[in-house]
């Protein structure tokens, strides 16, 4: 007899298979650094291990005579994790990521504050089916043939941050053309600056909201003395009047004058017309440039009125372990003159 197919029937509906939701699961979650005034945050949707991954079914059958029914076309569907993570500002949305991932979608962003308020990260999950035909007579089937994909929605997740943004102090920072200061250097001692004041050291001090930032990029100048040390009045005029709030050198003669205490080092001058300051450990000078910050907003500019208590910022000799400030110091910082 000879083998003899016969087209019956049995379109099996071809209709996805819905995964089921229980099977995956959701989170998103936001944080906010003051000391970056950054918001991160993340969306995430997974799958638990035992789902399934994939689903095939025949959607076509057909009756031989010899070996009975025949499964003729098959449709395989593979499921991925799929995520959006929308961060809202108070205003609404800011901005969206997505992600897409077998096992794993994790979708992250890290976006500068521009706002007080309630941000919130939002994940909207969703499962992705797509789906695969294979043409199967007599059991060689023809290589896959994408035909297209679903979305399941599987809801959402969200989680919230209240800002409330540091006074932004902004900061044109100019070099000696001899001193080497890279951006990278500047912003890590902006950074421990703005940690310094930002934290609350106990015993007196005050936590004090400032975000000091760079503008722009650190500009080389040519005036000082000779290799680039400022040894007296006239050479600190000319450097002070150069563009920027802080020029940076490497060496200090004179400030108001000659070092007070013979022999030591002057590692900053601060007055109302800007900061300068030279290299200086890397533990202190985030110390150093706060320091004289305050001096440019008029705390302790009078002979004799700096802070005498040691481990106060506006103590007069400098080392890494001044971090606090008081909270009329603090409101120097708070409101820039
Ligand atoms: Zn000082």
């Amino acid at each position: 007899m000879s083998r003899h197919l016969v087209i019956v029937l049995l379109w099996s509906a071809v209709l996805a298979w819905s995964p089921a939701a229980h099977s995956y699961s959701r989170a998103s979650g936001i944080s906010f650094s003051t000391l970056t005034a950054t918001l991160s945050g993340y969306s995430q949707t997974w799958k638990d291990p035992w789902d399934a991954d994939y689903y095939v079914d025949c959607v076509f059958w057909a009756w031989d005579d010899v070996y009975g029914y025949q499964c003729m076309a098959i449709q395989t569907q593979i499921n991925y994790a799929h995520v959006f993570a929308d961060l809202n500002s108070p205003a609404g949305l800011h901005q969206t990521t997505a992600a897409t991932d077998f096992t794993n979608a994790v979708a992250g962003y890290s976006a500068v504050a521009t706002m007080d308020g309630t941000w919130s990260g939002q994940g909207r999950h969703y499962v992705i089916s797509d789906f695969y035909y294979q043409w199967c007579p007599y059991n060689f089937c023809t290589p896959p043939l994408y035909t297209g994909s679903m979305w399941f929605d599987i809801g959402t997740s969200e989680d919230q941050v209240l800002v409330t943004l540091p006074v932004i102090i902004s900061m044109k920072i100019s070099r000696h053309d001899t001193t080497s200061l890279s951006m990278g250097e500047a912003l890590g001692i902006l950074g421990m600056a703005t940690e310094l004041l930002q934290t609350d050291d106990n015993d007196g001090d005050t936590a004090c909201s400032v975000l000091f930032l760079p503008i722009a990029d650190i500009d080389p100048f040519s005036e000082s003395g000779p290799e680039g040390v400022v040894n007296d009045q006239p050479e600190m005029a000319a450097v002070m009047a150069v563009p920027g709030l802080v020029q940076v050198v490497n060496g200090i003669e004179w400030c108001n004058g000659p070092p007070h205490i013979p022999g030591a080092t002057i590692t900053g001058c601060g007055n109302s017309q800007g900061i300068t300051v030279r290299r200086w450990t890397p533990t202190a000078e985030g110390v150093v440039w706060a320091h004289e910050y305050g001096h440019n907003q008029g705390l302790s500019v009078l002979p004799g009125t700096h802070n005498p208590n040691s481990g106060f910022l506006m103590n007069q000799t400098i080392n890494e372990g001044q971090r606090r400030v008081t909270a009329s110091e603090c409101n120097a910082f708070l409101n820039p003159i």
